[in-house]
């Protein structure tokens, strides 16, 4: 399984008790709940609101006791993950919605797919929530879950629903996937080497930025980079069919940054045996869009630290590889240069960064 994707709502070791109450007081118009429709009446709501997605691999979808999918000829193999969301975890019911909660979740699977050059098949939604939920939350999850699945093009093939104990809501899905045209092999961790480029496919550090403003209580900005940090911490939203131009072009390690460009460049550099220099100026160059938003220091920090903006982060053999619209980050180096005893890593400035000073981690301090 792969390392588990870092939380939206709640910050690393955060103490806070998030009020649970709010989803109650959105009951939907028709007051109808999850226990009140029953799973049938739920699963037939919620196939109605995804049945305009694409379904040309699909040769048994939802309906049976379990859904066949085509596999495209030649290809290699089955690409799967999973990512799970949980109320007062992951999201906040007064800071996202449940359309958000949809499309965030969405992304956070196939963002990992991409970053093995792979593409979505199909999705499998699991809901498991206090028979309280109003259907109307319920609701609007698939309708978020569609939007981002009918962006990358992906059929929602099947779930589940179950029920929980009271204030519990949990969204889980797992991705089906296969590599993207006219890739041959996956683009694992461990594949970066000395002398390779290191870059990024977009923005870092917007929603690490959306995430302290709503904690600090600004729920809307008209300023432009605040405005787009809420956003894409609510909704991230990337480029995913970069995954696969990457790994056509070569990249030879990928990652997609949901626990922050140290902790998740940190992956590679110790999977590959290599430390990533990055460029100073790149650094401040990605954080200077962020600052109008915070300030130079928190953007800076946002940018080496902010989880969740599932960008795609590789290395390229050299900078005339890189992709157009990526932005060269740095150089992969020995760890010799380093001195060695130092080991793999990210380095900033002549210093390894700590990974566990950055970046997200569910289990972490
Ligand atoms: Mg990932």
């Amino acid at each position: 399984m792969h390392e588990s994707d870092h939380p939206a709502g709640a910050p690393r070791g955060s103490k806070n008790h998030l009020s649970t109450g709010v989803v109650h007081a959105q009951r939907g118009a028709d007051g109808r709940t999850l226990g009140g429709s029953g799973e049938d009446g739920v699963l037939r709501e919620v196939f109605a609101t995804l049945a305009g997605l694409p379904d040309d691999g699909v040769l048994v979808g939802p309906g049976d006791d379990a859904a066949l999918l085509r596999l495209s000829e030649g290809t290699a193999g089955v690409l799967t993950t999973t990512d799970t969301m949980v109320r007062d975890r992951d999201w906040r019911d007064d800071w996202s919605s449940a359309q958000d909660v949809g499309i965030k979740i969405v992304t956070q699977n196939l963002a990992d797919l991409a970053a093995m050059g792979g593409v979505g098949t199909g999705l499998l939604v699991t809901l498991v929530a206090d028979p309280d939920l109003p259907l109307r939350w319920a609701r609007d999850l698939t309708a978020g879950i569609a939007e981002g699945a009918g962006l990358a093009g992906v059929p929602v093939i099947g779930g589940d629903l179950s029920s929980a104990a009271a204030g519990v809501v949990m969204v889980s899905v797992t991705a089906l996937g296969e590599l993207g045209d006219g890739v041959a092999a996956p683009v694992l961790r461990s594949g970066a080497r000395a002398g390779e480029v290191l870059a990024v496919s977009g923005a870092l550090g917007r929603s690490g930025t959306g995430w302290r403003l709503l904690e600090q209580g600004v729920l809307a900005a008209d300023e432009p980079a605040a405005r787009s940090a809420l956003e894409h911490h609510r909704r991230p939203l990337t480029d995913l069919g970069q995954g696969p131009i990457a790994a056509r072009v070569g990249a030879s390690a990928m990652i997609d940054v949901s626990d922050g460009l140290v902790r998740d460049g940190d992956r590679i550099a110790r999977a590959s045996r290599v430390r990533l220099d990055l460029l100073p100026y790149a650094v401040e160059h990605l954080a200077a869009h962020l600052a109008p938003a915070v300030g130079g220091e928190e953007a800076f920090r946002q940018v080496l630290g902010g989880g969740e903006e599932h960008e795609l982060l590789a290395t390229f053999p050299d900078e005339a590889s890189v992709p157009a619209g990526w932005t060269v980050l740095g150089r992969v180096r020995d760890v010799a240069d380093a001195g060695g005893e130092q080991g793999p890593g990210v380095w900033l400035d002549g210093a390894r960064l700590d990974p566990s000073g950055g970046g997200w981690d569910h289990f972490g301090g």
